[in-house]
């Protein structure tokens, strides 16, 4: 895993930028991350109503899938008309500001907001080197938090993202390539997501059950695993 006589591919440049040519990110692969998450979001919709009718509302699912319906609509759009956006940032922003005004409840604001920080994180660059995508999905993440003041083990989408997230900085800065920082970061996300299940909800709707909310997997957690599954098939080329 570790490499000799090249850099680690989280160095990348100064600014953050690439040229794509060193393990880096381009926006067309931030594209496909977004597409396949909506994919999977639809294929697994069932799935996420069904969690969230244990322990929430049963609108998970048809949440997520409606917002992420729109934000592949509003990018088919976008290049039908031949105005795709042009930067990491603007694509991303695009994408929080479509969940912000499609997804209601708990997970419209907190995933709009995650996807808005991640965008300035990100800056309007062509590409990302991985180092420069770890920072912008660690600003996501803060976000997240200030936004809906989750802590670990509060049973959320904390407590997938932010395992991941540490699993993809750890992965980098041992110098692993890309795709295997990625797929470590899968793996804590799904090692996260099945850590909600014997936790009592602290925050959302799950924490009304008290007790009763011991026992079901957390469905945002499951769709954050979702996320970064996406991240994984999609962003190491
Ligand atoms: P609602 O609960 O309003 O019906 P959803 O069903 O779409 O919204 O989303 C529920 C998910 O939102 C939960 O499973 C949980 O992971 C996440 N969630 C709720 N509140 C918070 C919070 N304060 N911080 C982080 N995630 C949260
Ligand atoms: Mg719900």
């Amino acid at each position: 895993m570790t490499q000799s006589g090249s850099p680690a591919p989280g160095s990348g440049t100064a600014d953050g930028t690439t040229d794509g040519t060193d393990g880096g990110i381009p926006v067309a692969a931030l594209e496909r991350w977004v597409r396949e998450f909506a994919r999977v979001v639809h294929d697994h919709a069932a799935e996420l109503t069904r969690l969230d009718s244990a322990i929430g509302d049963a609108d998970h699912g048809a949440n997520m899938d409606r917002g992420m319906s729109a934000v592949v609509a509003a990018l088919d759009e976008s290049a039908a008309a031949g105005t795709a956006a042009g930067g990491a940032a603007a694509l991303l922003k695009g994408v929080g500001m479509k969940l912000v005004s499609t997804v209601g409840g708990a997970s419209g604001p907190l995933y709009g907001t995650f996807f808005l920080r991640v965008a300035t994180a990100a800056g309007d660059v062509d590409a990302l080197d991985p180092g420069a995508f770890a920072k912008a999905l660690r600003a996501g993440l803060d976000a997240l938090v200030a936004r809906g003041k989750a802590e670990a083990g509060d049973k959320t989408m904390f407590d997938a993202l932010a395992p991941a997230c540490d699993a993809f900085d750890d992965a980098l800065a041992s110098g692993a390539s890309l795709a295997d920082a990625l797929a470590a970061a899968s793996a804590a996300a799904d090692t996260g997501r099945d850590a909600t299940t014997p936790m009592l909800a602290r925050k959302g709707r799950a924490s009304y059950l008290g007790e009763r909310s011991v026992g079901h997997q957390d469905p945002g957690a499951t769709s954050v695993a979702l996320l970064v599954r996406a991240a994984a098939d999609t962003l190491a080329g």
